[in-house]
């Protein structure tokens, strides 16, 4: 089969490597441009309540920021698609550092005690400067440190442990708080946990999203919002979709919910009138509406 593809094959596959390898380049040129302009914009999440006190269900406590690329051809692109390219290109400290001066300037804004929530990539757990990058972010914003978390996967504690906890640490030292995101998924070592000053643990969506469908899935969430408290945690629930998920994970006593039923990605401005009607004792209802 390969004979008789012969030499025209060998070019096809030539010309698909190119065509791909020229819309990489083409794309990484734009993200470029984008940053430097300040193109992209940070989106902002609802975190409400769980809690089974009365109230606790659906008050809004903050919100987590995510990157949006308004592209004029592509649309609002989602961070999955600029990110890694970000990262492959020595982008993402730039582009963190915009997103997280702009989040941090709208989050003074909110009414106290809103947090705001801010990912940070694995490869700026190895970026010395990152905790004056963060406290530069909060003197200009007059944010309180303590409303500010960041958030960080497993995989940014692997490579260079050492480090990585020296950082942590510096960043502990500014007053904010750190969180444990998509747990579960990666390695989710124990070590982690015990060795590193995390205030929070979030399970992720993987398992939320099973959870009604499959009894593993809804032991494995009991089991992480277990060991959370049991180390003094609380428990954070991403990607809840539906009521009777909220009110599984509440029955469960996780402490925080996150997903579509509460209220998707939105702009800054819509972040804010939701900030400032605040507290929502009536539940998730006025929320999603
Ligand atoms: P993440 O930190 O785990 O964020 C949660 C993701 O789940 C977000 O996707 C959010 O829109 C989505 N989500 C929340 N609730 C639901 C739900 O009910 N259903 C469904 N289907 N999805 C839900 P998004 O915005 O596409 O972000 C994807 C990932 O990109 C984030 O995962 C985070 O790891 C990364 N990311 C986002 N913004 C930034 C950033 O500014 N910097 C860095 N380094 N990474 C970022
Ligand atoms: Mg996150
Ligand atoms: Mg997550
Ligand atoms: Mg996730």
């Amino acid at each position: 089969r390969a004979k008789a593809e012969g030499r025209g094959g060998i070019r096809i596959f030539e010309a698909e490597m190119d065509q791909r390898m020229r819309a990489r380049l083409a794309l990484e040129a734009e993200l470029r441009r984008a940053i430097a302009a300040e193109v992209l914009v940070p989106h902002f999440q609802p975190l409400v309540a769980l809690g089974a006190a009365p109230g606790g269900s659906g008050r809004l406590i903050g919100f987590e920021m995510l990157a949006r690329w308004p592209h004029p051809v592509h649309g609002l692109v989602p961070p999955d698609r600029f990110i890694p390219l970000a990262e492959e290109t020595g982008l993402i400290g730039p582009l963190t550092r915009q997103l997280l001066r702009r989040a941090c300037r709208a989050a003074a804004a909110w009414p106290a005690p809103l947090v705001l929530a801010v990912n940070v990539s694995p490869l700026q757990l190895r970026d010395r400067t990152l905790p004056a990058m963060v406290a530069e972010a909060l003197a200009e914003s007059g944010l309180p440190p303590a409303r500010l978390e960041i958030e960080l996967t497993e995989s940014a504690l692997v490579e260079n442990f050492d480090l990585a906890r020296e950082l942590l640490g510096a960043l502990k030292a500014l007053g904010i708080k750190l969180s444990l995101d998509d747990f579960g998924t990666g390695y989710s070592s124990l070590r982690h946990l015990r060795a590193l000053p995390f205030d929070k643990i979030k399970v992720d969506r993987d398992f939320i999203r099973d959870m009604t469908q499959s009894s593993e899935s809804s032991k494995i969430v009991a089991a992480v919002i277990g060991l959370s408290h049991s180390l003094g945690l609380p428990a954070v629930a991403e990607g809840i979709e539906d009521a009777g998920t909220a009110t599984r994970l509440a029955e469960m006593g996780c402490d925080i919910g996150q997903g579509w039923l509460f209220g998707r990605p939105v702009a800054e401005a819509e972040a804010a009138r939701l900030a400032a009607i605040g507290p929502l004792p009536e539940g998730p209802a006025r929320l999603a509406g």
